[in-house]
């Protein structure tokens, strides 16, 4: 029987990040068994039946999958616009997943979904500063001095983005257009898209390539793989 930390089960039922739970804890907010425990670092089973603030928390076991999101697909369980959304596509499958992280309604490419709630915690939190590569169409072409603003940091309402890789992979001189690879580590809303215009250029498309060492590999937009413990590990 494997026994953890209550605070990692705490933890990794999505309820609060470790650090929480312990206060959790320590507040005496926490049954196991029936028991108030306030003493951090105590050890349950996978039968131990845990409560918060009174409420049962759930333990499932815990699944991470690579996704392909395609273009036009909301990346929230609910729309009140009732358009499709991420987590439709794994409606056969008996987790409650969620993202990590958000890509825009018509931004494609790499996203996790998951159910471990540590792991979805630690990966969205500033500290962790996850390297995600995007691809992107824009409009118009990028000058010496654009792309060393970009990669230096650019001015994003009232903060300045940090250091970014910034990689031209083809212009289209006709079309008007360009395509550029661009390596950020933070994830603010509609952070890539807020960077060219900050530099004077529309993203006519995005999609993301890779988040921090995975990478699409040969899925096809709209399926999934999960990932392997050790993928999982090098995560954490
Ligand atoms: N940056 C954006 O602007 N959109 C995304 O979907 C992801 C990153």
């Amino acid at each position: 029987m494997s026994l953890q930390r209550l605070q990692k089960v705490i933890a990794e039922a999505g309820i609060a990040s470790r650090r929480k739970a312990e206060k959790m804890i320590e507040e005496g907010r926490v049954t196991v068994d029936g028991e108030i425990i306030t003493k951090l670092g105590t050890k349950v089973d996978t039968f131990s039946n845990i409560t918060v603030d009174g409420e049962p928390i759930e333990r499932e076991s815990l699944h991470t999958y690579l996704f392909y999101k395609p273009r036009g697909v909301v990346s929230t369980a609910n729309d009140d616009k009732g358009r499709k959304t991420v987590v439709d596509y794994f409606s056969d499958l008996p987790y409650r997943l969620y993202p990590i992280g958000r890509l825009d309604y018509d931004t494609s490419g790499l996203l996790l979904m998951t159910n471990d709630g540590e792991l979805a915690n630690l990966m969205m939190h500033p500290r962790n500063k996850v390297a995600k590569v995007y691809v992107a169409k824009i409009e118009g072409q990028l000058t010496p001095e654009e792309i060393h603003r970009l990669s230096h940091g650019v001015r994003i309402d009232r903060h300045r983005s940090a250091p970014a890789k910034v990689k031209i992979i083809r212009s289209d001189k006709k079309k008007n257009s360009q395509i550029v690879q661009l390596t950020i580590h933070e994830g603010h809303y509609h952070q890539v898209k807020r960077m060219f215009k900050a530099v004077g250029h529309q993203v006519k498309k995005l999609s993301r390539e890779r988040y921090s060492f995975l990478t699409l590999g040969n899925l096809v937009s709209g399926k999934y793989r999960e990932l392997t413990h050790s993928e999982v590990d090098r995560l954490k």
